[in-house]
């Protein structure tokens, strides 16, 4: 059996509870070598096989799995974050179909939701967005037309970037072209919930020079939006005059 488990942002502690229970049960870990904290891999039993997939292809990724199925052992596929998100993950789903192989997913805390906790923001917040668009700028894996990130800034909505901290002249110039300003506040957070965090709030209009003052071009999600410091309005649910199924206005 394999299990495509999410590891959580980035903090030891923040694997969910199934998924550890999965890293102790398991004979063969494959992890993403690249963005998963090693720390991760004590969970797992000192016998252990532990494989780095940053160094493998998808060939050999499942070539582990296949034969560690074969032989009755329990396998864990550990991603980065949540698995549904820029992991790679349909593939060896699709992969392992193909080959008759069970498989599951555990869910983790994605790196973006880490993030907000570090930050200590809400995404959505009445009266300034109520939507939050996850995209990335087009790198070594090209992005529909249709989503450019000129026409996703259209909206002027909560905004995060992934796997784009290399590309921020580009990423500034495609927002600004949108419902941004040069003054649209924004934050660039590295290695979230890791001990190296590193959080810097600026404005879209300094957002390349952010990330060269604190040497950061990789490992960092890019957060524009007014949520970081606009005025909100308070949320009906809690308003003493709305009355709700549970409590009486
Ligand atoms: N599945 C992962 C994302 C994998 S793509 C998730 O749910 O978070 C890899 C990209 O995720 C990185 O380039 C970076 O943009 C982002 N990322 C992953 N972990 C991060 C962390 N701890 N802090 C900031 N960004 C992170």
């Amino acid at each position: 059996m394999i299990w495509f488990v999410g590891a959580g942002p980035g903090a030891k502690d923040l694997i969910t509870v199934r998924g550890q229970e999965r890293l102790q049960k398991a004979d063969i870990v494959i992890y993403t070598g690249s963005l998963v904290n090693p720390a991760l891999l004590e969970h797992a039993p000192a016998a252990c096989r532990v494989y780095n997939s940053a160094e493998m292809t998808l060939e050999e990724v499942i070539a582990v799995m296949r034969q560690g199925d074969a032989d009755g052992q329990e396998i864990v596929r550990l991603h980065t974050g949540d698995p549904c998100l820029y992991g790679a993950v349909r593939e060896q789903m699709d992969a392992l179909e193909a080959l008759g192989i069970a498989y599951a997913v555990c869910p983790g805390v994605s790196s973006f939701c880490g993030a907000a906790a570090s930050l200590r923001a809400e995404y959505t917040l009445p009266g300034l967005t109520q939507s939050v668009i996850i995209t990335r700028a087009a790198g070594m894996t090209a992005v529909p037309e249709r989503e450019r990130l000129s026409a996703l800034a259209q909206h002027g909505a909560t905004m995060i970037l992934f796997l784009s901290a290399g590309l921020l002249e580009t990423v500034k110039s495609e927002l600004l072209q949108g419902a941004y300003t040069e003054t649209t506040p924004c934050a660039l957070v590295y290695k979230a919930t890791w001990e190296d965090e590193k959080i810097v709030r600026g404005t879209l209009g300094r957002l390349p020079e952010m990330a060269q003052e604190h040497g950061i071009r990789k490992t960092a999600l890019v957060l524009v939006g007014e949520f970081l410091d606009g005025a909100y309005e308070l949320s009906r649910l809690y308003a003493p005059d709305f009355s709700t199924e549970y409590r009486k206005a």
